[in-house]
């Protein structure tokens, strides 16, 4: 991954184009915000450092789980090949999609639905990023992940996790790395959190 390209794409994304009329105002304040329906567009400088550790590549075929407000779903757009994006509320993904496309990205598909249990139809993922907290790594998620792929994800009760990079080696044994600690909304679903 070009980290460069990355950090110069990331600071010219106006992430007031992710939030909603009465949030715009907090667009460039380092913090989560809300998105309406209990859910938060993440933390900017957490959102790079997320990417920054999943490392994509231009042929990069990437999951993302939990698009909210489509903001980390474009900085992944720009540095892959194609990201397969899934969101559990339909107004979210709606709007996320709209603002995808106002960017003119074409290589993002969407989905909504229960992302704890990943996109089979697609699979396997060179690089998953979940952006949803669950207590245990989903096992789907990980049979999603292709031989040498990274997945970084947050596990751990609801009030703090721990960031977790998980990578699957080209013989397909799984290394687990702990980052630092974060706090994100609940992954619900058959392998998240109860809804
Ligand atoms: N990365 C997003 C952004 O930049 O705006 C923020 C994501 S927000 C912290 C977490 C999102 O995960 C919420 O929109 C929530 O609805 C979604 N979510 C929670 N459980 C999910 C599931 N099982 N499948 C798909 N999305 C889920």
């Amino acid at each position: 991954m070009n980290e460069q390209e990355l950090e110069a794409y990331f600071y010219s994304l106006d992430r007031s184009l992710f939030l909603d009329n009465d949030m715009k105002k907090y667009a460039a304040l380092d913090t989560p915000l809300s998105i309406g329906f209990g859910q938060t567009i993440s933390q900017p400088s957490l959102v790079l450092e997320m990417t920054k550790l999943l490392a994509p590549e231009k042929v990069s075929k990437v999951l993302e789980i939990g698009t909210g407000s489509g903001f980390q779903t474009a900085i992944l757009a720009k540095m892959s090949g194609k990201v397969f994006t899934v969101e559990r509320i339909a107004e979210l993904m709606e709007k996320a999609k709209e603002r995808l496309a106002s960017l003119n990205f074409s290589n993002v598909y969407f989905k909504v639905g229960d992302g704890s249990q990943g996109w089979q139809e697609h699979a396997p993922y060179d690089r998953i990023m979940v952006t949803a907290a669950a207590s245990v790594v989903p096992d789907e998620l990980v049979n999603q992940l292709a031989l040498g792929g990274r997945m970084v994800i947050p596990i751990g009760p609801s009030n703090l996790q721990k960031l977790q990079l998980i990578t699957k080696s080209d013989n397909g044994d799984i290394l687990t790395k702990t980052i630092g600690m974060v706090r994100f909304v609940e992954l619900k679903g058959q392998y998240g959190w109860t809804e």
